[in-house]
Order: C-alpha cells, then sequence, then structure tokens
C-alpha cells in the first residue's frame, strides 16, 4: 500500500482526521453486539447489520486476515444534535467520501473491506433477508455491527471522537489485504 499516495489524493476530500492502523488492534467486544441487538431497531432487518454480517468472531477473523486499515472522520455541524433527523441526514455525504475513499484504496488493491456507519440506506426498503443485497458495492456494514468499540480504537490513534456539541463525527474504516 503506498501510503503517500494516499495521502496525497484525500487532500480533495474533507476528512477531518485519519490514521493508518494495524487490524490488530481493533477492540472486538460482543457487548457491542449485545448493545445492537437489544437496542437497534435496526438489528435483523438489513444486511448491513447483525446478524447477517456473521458472529463477531467471523467478522473479527474477516479483519484480522488484513495487513492493515485506514481509520477516519468527517464532521458535520448541525443546528441540533438531539436532532436525530438532522443529525442522521449528515450521514449521506459521510457515505459518499466513504465511497470515493474506498475508490482510491482499489486503484491499489482490490479486495478492500469498508465499514461505515448506521445501518445501509442505499434502498427504501432492503432486501433482508428475503433476497441478497441489491448493491453489494454500495453497501457497507457498519463499524458497530462487526463488534468494533470504535472510540477506543479511535483514541488508541488519537483521533478525536467528540468534536464539540452540535458536531457529528462520523467514522469509517477501510481494511486493504
Ligand atoms: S444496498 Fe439495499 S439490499 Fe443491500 S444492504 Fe443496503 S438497503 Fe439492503
Amino acid at each position: 500500500m503506498d501510503q503517500k499516495k494516499l495521502e496525497e489524493q484525500i487532500t480533495q476530500y474533507p476528512v477531518c482526521e485519519y490514521a493508518f492502523i494495524n487490524p490488530a488492534d481493533i477492540p472486538f467486544l460482543e457487548q457491542v453486539r449485545y448493545i445492537c441487538r437489544t437496542e437497534c431497531p435496526q438489528y435483523g432487518t438489513s444486511w448491513s447489520c447483525p446478524p447477517a454480517v456473521g458472529s463477531v468472531e467471523e467478522c473479527k477473523e474477516r479483519c484480522l486476515a488484513c495487513s492493515g486499515g485506514f481509520l477516519f472522520t468527517t464532521v458535520s455541524e448541525v443546528n441540533d444534535a438531539a436532532n436525530m433527523e438532522e443529525t442522521l441526514a449528515t450521514r449521506l455525504e459521510h457515505e459518499e467520501i466513504t465511497r470515493k475513499i474506498r475508490d482510491l484504496f482499489r486503484e491499489q488493491c482490490r479486495d478492500v473491506l469498508v465499514l461505515s456507519t448506521e445501518s445501509c440506506a442505499v434502498c427504501e426498503k432492503c432486501a433482508y433477508p428475503d433476497a441478497p443485497c441489491r448493491f453489494p458495492d454500495k453497501m457497507f456494514p457498519c463499524v458497530e455491527s462487526y463488534g468494533i468499540l470504535v472510540t477506543e480504537l479511535a483514541e488508541k490513534y488519537d483521533i478525536t471522537f467528540m468534536n464539540g456539541g452540535n458536531v457529528v463525527t462520523w467514522f469509517s474504516l477501510i481494511l486493504y489485504p
């Protein structure tokens, strides 16, 4: 992976902070999966969420099979961070930037694994579980769906996860072979 080239290329996108990470540093926790199962209305409704993504152990194996990773954030200012509709609307731009950065990684290696934010919202109604995902190339499982405690990973690499009261911080993680 030509990290220097990537660092030059990503300057064209509004990435707030980033770090090249060692997949061995990713914290996988069953408790994160427990929160998905017990608190998230998206659980069991999307190919991008558990249980469709596999067990935490399977997700961990997939990540640890990669040689490196790229963790990055984008930020969006909102009028009221408690307003979920306003907050979630800012996610679309982050997903678009994630796609563009994913493409930069793909210029160097085909098989990248991309994890991003929240449940996939590409289709109005997900095909899960009756039919395969309609757009596997656009669909990114959310980081938490893999059981990853992203705040701990961010802390380890000095990436800020609280950027102010009405600032939403979105994370993506790209893993490469
Ligand atoms: S692209 Fe469509 S079918 Fe695939 S996970 Fe997203 S919403 Fe579901």
